[in-house]
């Protein structure tokens, strides 16, 4: 008779020494096999839960012991058998470790192929083929733990907001271009041939619309889609935590939203993360650490050097300075024993990052006097000496690293070289979380590309109320109701509070260069809407994916996504995209043109 594999007593994981003596059924796949001898088969047994060693006695279960025999990896199986203690032979790695099963019944319920890579913690195989086979992957411990991480993480968000009372409220799919800063996917329509459905890059607007139909308080664990060119922690679809509030301002959101982080951190790591955090402004975070997203697990803020700098005698300094730059620095404690070799490395390195080079010198005592070593150390002069080490706040034994430039040169390169440092020399503490509010953000910035000015998070963002005034004669100078959600050097999410007013947001478009029948043609819908009482309010969204890898120790965003994309935005596992008959394009009305033609014979599709 089978076994009744759908009575499974437990899962692979749960029996202990107290379970000694139970009969149990289990079932999963054949991790690692053993044969011991003449008498002995010995078999870990995999699912979900965990591993059990099954233990094959010829002796006593022959019939067993033989089909054990015959199984390979990856086989799926259900056995029934008596928990055994191991004595003296106890696993410390494994939970459970203290017992096996003395198996007196086995059924084959699948053949498996020898897999094209092993089903084990670590493998070698290439990402490309690991995401072939993603179902093999996915089996791996690593993977099991971080999708079930991402689990929690999403149970843990909705939890928190359906406690604070907000409404979970699903919206399209199938819809019309958000201007999120990205290119949009495009579906075309059937129905209106020539005419297409984006896929939405946020829920932004409908989440809008949602408040001004009362709905007060909304999330949404959020599908987003937006068509970029992918770095190593983006897919080209994503899932956010999305959340909107009427009557709010930008305190209330940024206190629900700490809340929730807190709340998923304990749940699911069980840290206690302190609530308020920390805020920032845009400028002082710009200033300081030259990054809208600082690591403040670790310190070397920039330091402004710029006026002692303009009386050494380093002549790119002293140009930097007549042109209206900067000249700032980084003091790495302890870095005077850097070698000559990793100064050389960084200066390749930075150049890289597309600085002239990297001046440096060492700071050291001699003779009972602090004073300058190597590099550019001998352009300082007399008391600059003094300036420099007081401003820089550097102690002997330190070594200071410039840059001179723009200000977002100096911010660039030196934003490059604290984070390089601080990962170089182990400075960054483990297990610490570092939550941030950036605030104050401005509203727009000047595209030299474009030769205009674009919105810096997005066009329904509130200016400040006592900015509205220089919105055409200054936009430069116009901060944003915006605020950034960052951790560890990580931007989570962002949000702001949005413009409630339609003469604000007619001013917003046109301002970003859209004429007033443009934005009702692509924003009616708002427009519209903004006319028949719209609450003031705000929101945020965060990032699930970048969260998940966080919280679950990962370094990618593709190993807490159950089926992602590759960097080209292909799906390995399904060959998408893909190809469409012929009888599918005509009924869209779409003609391949001949360049696309001949691109799609040079891929060999
Ligand atoms: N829609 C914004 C985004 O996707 C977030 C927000 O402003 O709520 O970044």
């Amino acid at each position: 008779m089978a076994i009744a594999y759908n009575k499974r007593t437990g899962d692979c994981g749960t029996l202990r020494a107290g379970d000694v003596g139970k009969e149990v059924i289990l079932a999963g796949w054949v991790n690692n096999y053993r044969d011991h001898g003449e008498n002995l088969v010995f078999i870990d047994l995999r699912d979900r839960g965990g591993l059990t060693q099954c233990r094959f006695n010829v002796d006593t279960d022959p019939v067993a012991t033989r089909l054990a025999r015959t199984l390979r990896k990856e086989d799926v199986i259900a056995v029934r058998g008596e928990v055994i203690s191991r004595g003296d032979n106890v696993n410390p790695k494994l939970p459970t470790g203290e017992i096996e099963v003395s198996v007196h019944e086995v059924d084959l319920l699948s053949k498996s192929l020898t897999p094209p890579f092993e089903v084990a913690d670590h493998v070698e195989a290439n990402e490309d083929l690991r995401l072939k086979y993603r179902f093999l992957d996915l089996r791996r411990g690593p993977m099991q733990r971080a999708i079930m991480t991402r689990h929690k993480v999403l149970q843990a968000f909705r939890e928190f907001y359906y406690r604070e009372g907000f409404l979970e409220v699903e919206t399209p799919i199938l819809t019309k271009s958000t201007p999120e800063g990205a290119r949009d996917y495009l579906v075309p329509s059937r129905v209106f041939p020539g005419s297409f459905y984006a896929l939405p890059q946020s829920p932004q607007l409908f989440k809008q619309l949602l408040m001004i139909s009362g709905f007060d308080r909304y999330m949404q664990i959020a599908r987003c889609f937006r068509d970029e060119d992918l770095r190593a922690d983006r897919q080209p679809e994503f899932t956010q935590v999305d959340l909107e509030m009427a009557f709010v301002d930008v305190d209330n959101v940024l206190d629900v939203v700490e809340r929730s982080l807190a709340y998923v951190w304990k749940a699911v790591l069980g840290v206690e993360v302190p609530v308020p955090f920390r805020r920032m402004s845009y400028d002082d975070a710009m200033r300081d650490y030259g990054s809208d997203k600082p690591d403040l697990r670790y310190g070397m803020k920039l330091i402004d050097l710029t006026e002692v700098a303009r009386k050494s005698e380093f002549k790119v300094f002293t140009d930097t300075v007549a042109k209206g730059g900067v000249v700032k620095a980084i003091c790495l404690p302890g870095g005077a024993d850097m070698t000559r070799k990793e100064s050389d490395g960084l200066t390749t390195e930075i150049q890289g990052v597309g600085a002239g080079g990297l001046p440096l010198c060492k700071v050291v005592e001699e003779g009972g006097k602090v004073v300058l070593q190597t590099g550019i150390s001998k352009f300082f002069p007399g008391d600059t000496v003094g300036e420099l080490v007081t401003t820089a706040g550097a102690k002997p034994g330190d070594m200071i690293f410039f840059a001179a430039g723009r200000f977002a040169e100096v911010c660039k390169y030196l934003n490059w070289l604290r984070i390089t440092l601080a990962d170089r020399r182990k400075m960054i503490p483990k297990d610490h979380w570092e939550f941030l509010w950036i605030v104050d953000m401005p509203a727009f910035e000047y595209s030299e590309e474009d030769k205009k000015w674009v919105f810096m998070h997005h066009p329904f963002t509130m200016p400040h109320d006592e900015d509205l005034d220089r919105l055409e004669s200054d936009p430069g100078s116009v901060r944003a109701k915006c605020y950034d959600s960052v951790l560890n050097g990580v931007e989570l999410g962002s949000g702001s509070i949005r413009i409630h007013r339609q003469d604000v947001q007619s001013r917003i478009f046109r301002m970003l260069g859209l004429s007033d029948e443009q934005a009702m043609a692509k924003f009616s819908h708002l427009l519209n809407a903004l006319q028949y009482g719209a609450p003031p309010h705000g929101g945020l969204a965060l990032g699930l994916d970048r969260m998940a890898m966080l919280l679950s120790g990962s370094t990618s965003i593709r190993d807490v996504t159950a089926f992602p994309k590759t960097q080209k935005a292909f799906c390995p596992l399904t060959e998408c995209p893909g190809d469409v008959d012929q009888k599918q394009l005509d009924e869209l009305g779409i003609n391949l043109n001949a360049a696309t033609k001949a691109r799609r014979r040079e891929r060999g599709a």
